[in-house]
């Protein structure tokens, strides 16, 4: 068996990005590249499962089993941690099988997950008992991991993201699927601090009670402020369109960094709008959690 510590990566680099709205605004701006930890790993995906894999192998259970869509980066990390850590890998695909697998699902299935389609109706009560129930029926033993990850140690987890950055900073940013990374954010910051997060589907508004729902889960506390943007969204999730591509074409020609087009092009994109509002204050220090998310790029064109 390997020691805990074989769950924990390099820890994420900070890069300082310099741009005349920047110098204009007087706002200084850090992405922290949780994307570079690790070629497979890395993200914030990675964060909400460490403490799953290590309440796995201490409850003796060598099977992982979770739920995603067909080009969900939650699939793809638990896939890679499985191959890495030494478990068994099941994947619970919402809708049906295709004859050629997408770049996800084929990387999974070369780790060596399982996968497993799931109609949209019986999907959608993949959480009830008795299709928790015919799971195990189907698969014996294993340790439930939830759809993207979400559950009480995937906030723990996140919240450990935030606390391990050393540098002093004002507000921190991350694109919100689900909401369960800014939960976690929002509880590992000091009370000066501010968590803003932006929506990648349309109708982001739930998102202010999901987190709040997340936030209970967790025995952390914090005063810090945080909130949701929710008009960067494009039209909704995975949803883009010439203007956001364009905008991802410049990230990285101007900074070197690749944005994936669902999560982090969308927060840049709305991060840049607001400083170009003037919603910072003159000296203020921002984080942008660059979340990874990248695999999902290959796949981007026949979504
Ligand atoms: C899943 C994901 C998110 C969103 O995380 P939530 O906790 O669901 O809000 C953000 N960025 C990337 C790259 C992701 O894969």
């Amino acid at each position: 068996m390997l020691p805990d510590s074989s769950f924990a990566l390099k820890p994420a680099p900070l890069q300082q990005l310099h741009a005349e709205l920047l110098i204009a605004a007087d706002i200084e701006l850090l992405v922290r590249r949780e994307d570079l930890i690790d070629a497979e790993l890395g993200g914030n995906k990675w964060h909400k499962l460490k403490h799953n894999l290590h309440a796995a192998r201490q409850q003796g259970c060598h099977t992982l089993l979770t739920f995603g869509g067909a080009y969900s980066n939650h699939i793809y990390a638990t896939a890679a941690a499985g191959k890495r850590f030494g478990f068994d890998t099941i994947g619970i695909i919402r809708g049906e099988a295709h004859a050629k697998l997408n770049p996800t699902l084929s990387f999974a299935r070369d780790c060596g997950m399982q996968l497993h389609y799931l109609d949209r109706d019986t999907y959608r009560e993949k959480n009830s008992a008795a299709v928790i129930q015919q799971l195990h029926e189907l698969f014996g033993d294993f340790y439930l991991i939830p759809e993207g990850g979400n559950n009480a140690l995937a906030v723990q987890g996140c919240c450990e993201m935030v606390r391990a950055i050393d540098q002093p900073f004002d507000f921190i940013c991350c694109a919100c699927g689900t909401g369960a990374t800014l939960a976690g954010i929002s509880l590992g910051l000091k009370p000066e601090q501010q968590a803003i997060g932006f929506a990648v589907l349309k109708g982001g508004e739930f998102l202010h009670h999901e987190i709040l729902r997340m936030r209970a889960l967790s025995t952390e506390k914090s005063r810090s402020l945080w909130g949701v943007e929710t008009d960067y969204h494009f039209g909704g999730y995975a949803k883009i369109n010439s203007e956001l591509i364009g905008f991802m074409d410049f990230f990285k020609n101007e900074f070197s960094i690749e944005l994936d087009a669902v999560y982090t092009a969308k927060m840049f994109y709305g991060l840049f709008a607001l400083i170009k509002q003037g919603r910072f204050k003159p000296g203020s220090r921002i984080i942008a959690l660059h979340s990874g998310g990248l695999q999902g790029n290959a796949g981007f064109k026949d979504h």
